[in-house]
């Protein structure tokens, strides 16, 4: 077979665009070189539906073996009792959530995604917000902080079957016992979506969900910088509430009815070269190393949110205790979108974002998301910080003025080549 240039050139292009620019995109990262080449192994070759000792196809005994190795690292980096790491998606680990623990028409209450939740918590234009009624708990709109006395009063008075926490936007720490309290009051599971600051809790640099929740759902490639996916976890496995039993009667326990809610709930065939990549990433996430790149994005996210603010930046909530940040560009004259647009032509790439009770559209928003995790993998350190929030305040200052960005593209491009990035990826 001819080598198909034509892909193979555009992802050099893509490769040369990562290393010019700032990545900011609070939900990406870098993974390692040995991830990325564990995501292009021969293991996509194979068939495996089902789990490690039970599949529904021959020739697993060695893809058992790299399956159960991802299960077992990453039950040891968070202490627990059941992994699933064939979601292909944070977005499939949570629909096979919903699907293990709801009924169509069920109430889930989940944190609004124009307030910094995800769509699979609820919104109308998701499967979560289409087959089950969707209630909302929000943020103050003077501390931007979840308004837990709002959540606790909307669970007594809808009685979900699911309490959702967990965002894409938002940069406080969670509550995780005062949930569960009002959770056990209305009879309600609760579900964490950790994606973003999973990395953070692993180290224990933020509450741990995992006492507290009875599910919790993660994403692979954000903090936890390894290949795209997701996986669902619990510390504690338990017999189903609702008295679900196996064919010989007994009552399910709660992992089962997960397990089937991945496979055959809503996946087929697992990526078993993308669970290599998982195994890979959970082993790196075990080491010393990564301990100390966890502490290394708290320090950067504090060192740029100081910067910002010092700027005059309107950070909600005023600060961050994990890797990312949401800025209200309202007092700055410019909207989200044309933010993301001018920074793009800088090579500083982020994403506009709804900011809590925003007066723009999704497409256009007033706010701008930043985070940390990509650049400190980088090696950037607190002392980059400032580069980095004087370039954006730059652009964002100058948006109209082609020249003013050229000249900060430039400066950017020069300051990215001290971070060497895949030096000797070869394509
Ligand atoms: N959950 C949260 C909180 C997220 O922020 C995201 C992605 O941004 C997801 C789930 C979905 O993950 P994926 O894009 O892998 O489906």
């Amino acid at each position: 077979m001819q080598r198909d240039t034509l892909v193979f050139d555009l992802i050099r292009k893509e490769l040369e665009r990562q290393r010019h620019g700032i990545e900011l995109i609070a939900s990406e990262n870098f993974t390692s070189t040995q991830v990325m080449q564990a995501m292009g192994n021969v293991m996509t070759n194979k068939y495996a539906e089902g789990y490690p000792g039970r599949r529904y196809y021959g020739g697993c005994e060695i893809v058992d073996q790299t399956e159960q190795l991802a299960i077992d690292r990453l039950k040891q980096i968070f202490n627990l009792e059941y992994a699933n790491v064939q979601p292909h998606s944070g977005a499939q680990a949570n629909a096979a959530v919903a699907l293990a623990v709801l009924q169509p028409g069920d109430t889930t209450l989940g944190l609004d995604l124009s307030m910094g939740g995800h769509l699979t918590h609820g919104s109308p234009v998701n499967y979560s917000g289409k087959l089950y009624n969707a209630q909302f708990y929000g943020v103050g709109k003077e501390d931007g902080r979840v308004d837990y006395d709002q959540l606790e009063a909307r669970a007594r008075e809808v009685k979900p079957k699911l309490i959702i926490c967990g965002a894409s936007a938002y940069s406080r720490d969670w509550d995780y016992a005062r949930i569960r309290k009002v959770a056990d009051e209305v009879g309600a599971l609760v579900m964490a979506d950790i994606a973003h600051p999973a990395g953070l809790i692993a180290k224990k640099l933020l509450n741990d969900p995992f006492d507290h929740c009875h599910i919790v759902t993660s994403t692979t490639h954000k903090t936890l910088r390894g290949p795209r996916g997701g996986i669902i976890m619990m510390r504690k496995d338990f017999e189903n509430p609702w008295g679900h039993k196996d064919p010989k009667g007994n009552i399910r326990m709660m992992s089962s009815l997960l397990d089937l809610a991945v496979f055959p709930g809503i996946q087929g065939g697992p990526l078993e070269h993308v669970i290599a990549a998982k195994a890979i990433a959970f082993g790196e996430i075990l080491s010393d190393e990564y301990t100390q790149y966890a502490h290394q994005v708290v320090k950067n996210a504090q060192a740029m949110a100081k910067a910002f603010v010092e700027k005059e930046y309107q950070i909600i909530s005023g600060g961050t205790d994990n890797h990312l940040m949401l800025i209200d560009l309202r007092n700055k004259n410019i909207s989200g979108k044309k933010a993301e647009q001018v920074l793009v032509q800088a090579d500083i790439t982020a994403n506009k974002n709804m900011v809590p009770y925003d007066d723009k559209s999704a497409f256009v928003t007033s706010g701008v998301r930043f985070g940390v995790a990509a650049i400190t993998t980088r090696g950037m350190k607190e002392e980059h910080m400032q580069f980095v929030v004087n370039a954006i305040d730059n652009v964002l200052m100058n948006a109209d003025d082609a020249a003013v960005i050229n000249t900060v593209r430039k400066q950017v491009n020069e300051f990215m080549d001290q971070f060497a990035l895949y030096p000797d990826w070869g394509i």
